[in-house]
């Protein structure tokens, strides 16, 4: 654990803990191997959990049939917006503990943990329990002429998808648990969750809260470890009604295809390359701002992270030289030390696909304005990066990196940065910079994404409908959107 910081009792406490998989309301000691979950601060273990075997994921989704048919279904709508209610008062009454075992297990700041994962997962849970009770149907006048002389009136009724397997990843783990398990359960699903096999702890943590908020036992299961093994058993279960994805678009083909051979209704929130495009009107300090804030955010470990800077070329050197100098002049250090602005990636592994990256980058005759390389120091740290003389035939600006790594162009006209920022498989967020209201809403309905943001980047919100264009993923998360998702329409045809 990171030295010298101070980390509360009840974290400690939840380290010393034999933990398991969440099944049936109780956590359950695993019989597969156990994977150990670092500190990417340090590299060293901080606790262990098992690999899910077949065998358990069958309990799991048992556990969620059972529950599906069992008390939860006959809820009323308030008493499930109660308990979600109750839930997100738990999540931030409990604030501290999980934010601080958040950054232990995923290295972010301390600061992000508390303002977003636990933050923005309160919020997230209070706006789906309004859901709830909200969820509605049509009235439809249809005209049917047979027999002739009857009548009809028909209905649709929303009901629960069912039994929903949600499989998330490590870049936000409380907060990708909350935005599978929440609107579920608003809608009267339950729910099998695998976190990712790096950041595992916080998602048992919520179960256990779920089940203190007054969620019976069943409806929230969380069964830990790899993806191939314990995610692939997941993905392709048969007793799943659903599944819920969020990670890499190479995993979410797998998951669509395993998902469409037992026609399980699924959807997949997956990778980006999110341009972010500066007009020539904004201020060299505004665009500095904007640029480091999208892509320096939680080390670049962001679905949207703005990976690809668009500068017109009258600014172009004046930005990337202030990004450069911002970036090389953020503390690096342990996420629990809220001064620190640079902060581990998650893995060794993560690190060093980065780091790859950038050499594949470097080879291919890019240059290094600032960054280029690891951290000696220990943990999984690398340099924040700002990489120009780059051009889209190369991999750092046609892959996804999911690090502190920027690639930065130079631009000349509309149309042009239009044609480059949809020059990627991805489409998932962009953002444009401009107090030129011409400019930009000439500019807003080129972008191919699922969400343009104007003079800010990164902002999500759980009425704003989220999710991707072309490789970026099918379907629409938060909003009504989220409701459609987890929810089978029945359509009720009276004769009279
Ligand atoms: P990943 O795809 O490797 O893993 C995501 C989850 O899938 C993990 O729980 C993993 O164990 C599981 N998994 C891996 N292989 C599997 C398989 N064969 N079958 C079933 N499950 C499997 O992604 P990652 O490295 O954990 O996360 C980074 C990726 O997630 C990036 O591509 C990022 O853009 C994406 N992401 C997208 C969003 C979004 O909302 N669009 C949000 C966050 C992250």
């Amino acid at each position: 654990m990171s030295a010298n910081m101070q980390v509360d009792s009840s974290v400690r406490a939840f380290l010393g803990r034999r933990l398991g998989h969440f099944i049936d309301g109780a956590m359950v000691e695993g019989e597969g191997q156990p994977v150990a979950v670092y500190d990417p601060s340090t590299g060293e273990v901080l606790a262990k959990v098992p690999d899910a075997t077949k065998g358990e994921v069958d309990r799991a989704v048992a556990s969620a049939r059972r529950a599906l048919e069992g008390d939860w279904s006959r809820l009323r709508p308030a008493d499930r917006e109660r308990i979600l209610i109750r839930l997100s008062e738990l999540i931030e009454a409990h604030g501290e503990e999980l934010a601080q075992l958040e950054t232990l297990n995923q290295g972010k700041s301390i600061a992000l943990s508390r303002m977003l994962e636990v933050g923005h997962s309160v919020e997230f849970c209070r706006y789906m329990a309004g859901w709830a009770t909200k969820i509605e149907g049509t009235t439809i006048d249809v005209s049917i002429p047979i027999p002739p002389g009857t009548r009809y009136r028909a209905m649709t009724l929303r009901e629960p998808v069912g039994v929903v397997g949600a499989i998330v990843p490590w870049n936000f783990p409380l907060i990708m648990a909350v935005w599978k398990i929440t609107p579920a359960l608003a809608c009267g699903c339950t729910v099998v969750l695998k976190p990712a096999e790096e950041t595992p702890l916080t998602a048992l943590r919520l179960a256990e809260l779920c089940m203190e908020a007054g969620v019976p036992p069943g409806v929230v299961n969380v069964i830990t470890g790899n993806g191939a093994s314990a995610g692939a058993a997941l993905a392709s279960h048969p007793g799943i009604d659903k599944v819920a994805f969020t990670g890499s678009t190479e995993v979410g083909r797998k998951i669509g295809h395993a998902a469409v051979d037992n026609m399980t209704r699924f959807s997949l929130e997956l990778g980006g390359k999110s341009p972010v495009i500066m007009l020539d009107d904004v201020p060299t300090e505004m665009a500095v701002g904007g640029s480091a804030m999208a892509i320096f955010f939680n080390q670049g470990q962001v679905c949207t992270a703005g990976s690809r800077l668009y500068v017109h070329k009258k600014a172009f050197d004046q930005v990337v030289n202030g990004l450069a100098a911002a970036a090389g002049s953020m503390p690096i250090g342990p996420g629990l030390d809220p001064n620190n602005q640079v902060n581990p990636l998650v893995s060794a592994r993560q690190r060093d696909r980065v780091c790859s990256y950038i050499e594949q980058g470097l080879s291919a005759g890019a240059r290094a304005v600032t960054g280029g390389k690891a951290s000696p120091r220990p943990g999984y740290f690398v340099e924040p990066t700002v990489l120009v003389d780059v051009d889209h035939s190369m991999s750092v600006v046609r892959e996804e990196i999911f690090g502190p790594v920027v690639v930065a162009m130079p631009f000349d006209d509309l149309d042009e940065v239009a044609r480059r920022a949809n020059d990627s498989e991805y489409g998932l967020g962009a953002s444009i910079w401009s107090n030129d209201l011409g400019k930009v809403m000439t500019l807003v309905p080129k972008i191919k994404a699922g969400t343009v943001w104007v003079n800010t980047h990164n902002m999500i919100d759980p009425a704003m409908p989220f999710g991707g264009f072309k490789q970026s993923g099918y379907g629409r998360e938060m909003g009504r959107a989220a409701i459609d998702l987890y929810t089978e329409t029945k359509s009720v045809c009276i004769a009279y």
